[in-house]
């Protein structure tokens, strides 16, 4: 009995504790840069973000054709007990940031880890990950009006990939995070990993399946819908499909036309029923014919075909690795063998039963 109180007495703190945050308005520390306004829990990371502000803004004010440049923004630093604050809508209640148009208010959410991708949380670059979420907001927030029709899942690709560029040590987790969920837009089967590890004619081996979201929308539909400030009509995990379709899109025009490109294409209309004509207007500069299953199998094959992309999934896959060497240790663990036992460790990736996306060997 005594239990089951303490229990409820805890309870009881834990919601007092929540509605006294929510009357407390703004964090604590004040901090003035040269381009805005922060705020945060403690000193330290009200300058940091200060620095990074100061930073950041003025180099993507630059990229920018027709940003709102010298706009001044408020910064809030969040720490994760305290997302979102006072003020934010609950259907607005994004994972890592938020740029509130009117207020020109961002909030970062402090991250160390993101669940379920715990491995590449763990590479020393992902210290600057808040910083990559403050340059994501930032491009929403420099976006002027001349940007508005640009279907929602293009800006949010658009701010990614902006802030891979401005963020350069964190842009191969961005371009491997976002080819795996493409995978999912592609095909109605299911996407396996398989994770090997090999040494002295043994192979340990543990296998993962992407799941599929559903209701999944399919391509055309992501393109049509515009508008990047309000909730979207489809699911939270549909969303980042999505997005990912944007970044691959934005990736090739940038490759190619570059940012004037893409900011002619937004103003060919702001009307909704030209939203058809924006798709092909999209399609023509990223040089690709349909959004059918192959294109979007080599827009996923492009973003991993980098340098750094073996050294990513390894970490994107960390655990499964992880399992396949643990399966190999105990086969070794049998064999009375003296040999080095150097261990080779892949990812592969098939989509289907049959079809090999790629294989990865890692470093
Ligand atoms: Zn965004």
């Amino acid at each position: 009995m005594e239990g089951s109180s303490k229990k409820r007495r805890r309870l009881w703190y834990l919601a007092l504790a929540s509605s006294l945050w929510a009357c407390a308005g703004p964090p604590p520390v004040f901090h003035e840069s040269m381009r805005g306004d922060i705020r945060a829990f403690d000193n330290a990371s009200a300058k940091q973000t200060a620095r990074w502000l100061d930073e950041l803004q003025p180099v993507i004010e630059e990229w920018i054709p027709g940003s709102r440049a010298g706009q001044r923004f408020e910064v809030w630093r969040m720490t994760e007990a305290a997302w979102p604050g006072p003020g934010v809508p609950s259907d607005h209640d994004a994972s890592y940031g938020v740029h509130t148009e009117g207020a020109a208010q961002i909030r970062l959410r402090d991250q160390p880890t993101i669940p379920g991708m715990e491995g590449v949380s763990a590479a020393p670059e992902w210290a600057l990950r808040t910083k990559a979420i403050l340059a994501h907001e930032l491009v929403h927030g420099l976006l002027g009006d001349s940007w508005d029709a640009l279907p929602r899942v293009v800006e949010e690709g658009l701010c990614d990939f902006l802030a891979a560029r401005a963020v350069p040590e964190l842009a191969g987790a961005e371009r491997t995070t976002q080819a795996l969920p493409l995978l999912l837009l592609a095909t109605t089967e299911p996407v396996h990993v398989f994770a090997t590890a090999s040494a002295d004619h043994c192979v340990g081996t543990a296998t993962a399946t992407l799941l599929r979201p559903t209701p999944l929308p399919d391509p055309e539909t992501f393109l049509s819908v515009g508008a990047s400030g309000v909730p979207p009509p489809w699911h939270r995990d549909a969303d980042r499909v999505g997005r990912a379709l944007g970044f691959a899109l934005v990736s090739r025009i940038m490759e190619r036309g570059g940012i004037e490109d893409l900011h002619r294409i937004a103003a060919i209309s702001r009307e909704p029923t030209s939203r058809a004509a924006l798709t092909d207007a999209l399609l023509d500069a990223a040089a690709l014919d349909n959004l059918e299953a192959n294109t979007l199998i080599s827009l996923a094959r492009g973003l991993l075909d980098r340098d750094d992309s073996n050294r990513w999934l390894g970490l994107v896959f960390a655990e499964l690795v992880e399992g396949a060497e643990t399966e190999l240790r105990q086969q070794l663990a049998g064999q009375a063998t003296t040999s080095s036992r150097l261990t080779t460790k892949r990812i592969e990736i098939r989509v289907g039963a049959k079809t090999s996306f790629g294989r990865f060997r890692l470093q």
